[in-house]
């Protein structure tokens, strides 16, 4: 079972990625973590990646799917894999796509965690962090004790920048314009499934599992 996992930031769709990896027994595949994976075993691919990174460049589509074919082609992929955070374009979906063709292999669904984008603003908006012990909280779901005051430390509780609506918002301006005709690619591939992802995270989990059983 082959799985891309699709949504804004902030919809949860790494959690769900996690849940799936857990109960299908198949790894949970983002680029960043086999980025840091090659780099730190020092692999041809990931000197390779290095080079564009050390510049702050992006690393090219065609290196990324590479070094992504070459994690999927691991023995304990056999069974299938969660892809978290890859494609997040169009043009990555193409390379992807071609590139698993030559395999005559495919992508068997792309799940897509839709969350509107007034509800992510809300979520980020009400976490509330201790910058001095690192503890999280969530006005609504994780409340501390007193307001505004860590529970662990006693320190004063921030809004971090990343948190913040305007912030939020033009991340979810840059994944509309990118990430959201992935949406209608795979749409047109018949390998799209969407849940509901503003209800309870075992509820979401639970329309997952029932496409996928
Ligand atoms: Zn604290």
């Amino acid at each position: 079972m082959k799985i891309i996992m699709l949504g804004a930031p902030g919809a949860g769709k790494g959690t769900q990625a996690k849940m799936i990896a857990e109960k299908y027994s198949v790894p949970h595949i983002s680029t960043g973590d086999i980025f840091r994976a090659n780099i730190k075993n020092g692999t041809q691919l990931g000197m390779e990646a290095k080079k564009y990174m050390d510049q702050g460049l992006l690393v090219p589509d065609e290196l990324t799917v590479k070094i992504l074919l070459d994690r999927v082609a691991k023995e304990d992929c056999a069974g299938g894999y969660v892809l978290d955070g890859f494609p997040r374009t169009i043009p990555q979906a193409q390379v992807l796509d071609n590139a698993l063709k030559e395999l005559d292999d495919q992508i068997d669904f792309a799940i897509n965690v839709d969350v509107p984008d007034e509800n992510i603003v809300r979520r980020m908006g009400g976490r509330r962090a201790c910058l001095s012990c690192g503890a999280t909280y969530h006005i609504e779901h994780i409340p501390s004790k007193k307001e505004g005051v860590c529970d662990a430390c006693g320190k004063e509780l921030v809004l971090r920048d990343d948190d913040k609506p305007e912030t939020v918002k033009n991340r979810l301006d840059v994944y509309h314009q990118q990430t959201q005709p992935l949406i209608d690619f795979y749409e047109k591939k018949g390998i799209l499934r969407t849940v509901d992802g503003t209800v309870d995270m075992k509820d979401v989990f639970a329309a997952i599992t029932a496409i996928l059983d």
